[in-house]
């Protein structure tokens, strides 16, 4: 988590943008909460933390972070955007499709495949979202019974 928190503020000041006492509250939010949130959860967050923070504030950085490419907004269903973080430019989920369960994991395979769809398609990739479908260990026996 400290990393993330590093890796964020770094990015943000070599990118030439003033690290803020604001900006610091809403990023460790962000990373305290693993990087699943929205904007108005993120809101309440950082207030328990900050109470000084503004809304727009918390909204602004958000759109700051989504420009130097460490969160993305993630759209399920019709409900508000999600945030997540891609600190070190990736993030992967295996999603249960019965509980809906989401667990991270670390494992990544996919460094070649970036480089050889970017060279095929001339697109300067910058990290990926992978999600992979299934059914957890809980839910595989219900699923039968249905
Ligand atoms: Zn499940
Ligand atoms: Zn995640
Ligand atoms: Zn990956």
């Amino acid at each position: 988590m400290t990393t993330q928190l590093t890796h964020i503020s770094e990015l943000i000041q070599t990118q030439g943008y003033r690290l803020t006492a604001a900006r610091e509250a809403i990023i460790t939010a962000l990373v305290q909460t693993g990087g699943h949130v929205s904007a108005d959860e993120l809101v309440e967050i950082v207030h328990q933390a900050a109470p000084q923070v503004g809304r727009m504030t918390v909204y602004r950085t958000l759109d700051l972070l989504c420009e130097l490419g460490c969160l993305r907004p993630v759209y399920q269903g019709t409900g508000a955007a999600h945030y997540i973080l891609f600190a070190d430019g990736h993030h992967h989920h295996l999603v249960c499709r019965l509980c809906e369960k989401v667990v991270e994991f670390d494992e990544c395979l996919l460094r070649e495949l970036e480089e050889r769809i970017g060279r095929r398609f001339n697109f300067a990739i910058e990290g990926h979202l992978l999600e992979l479908y299934g059914l957890c260990g809980d839910c595989q026996g219900r699923d039968a019974v249905g």
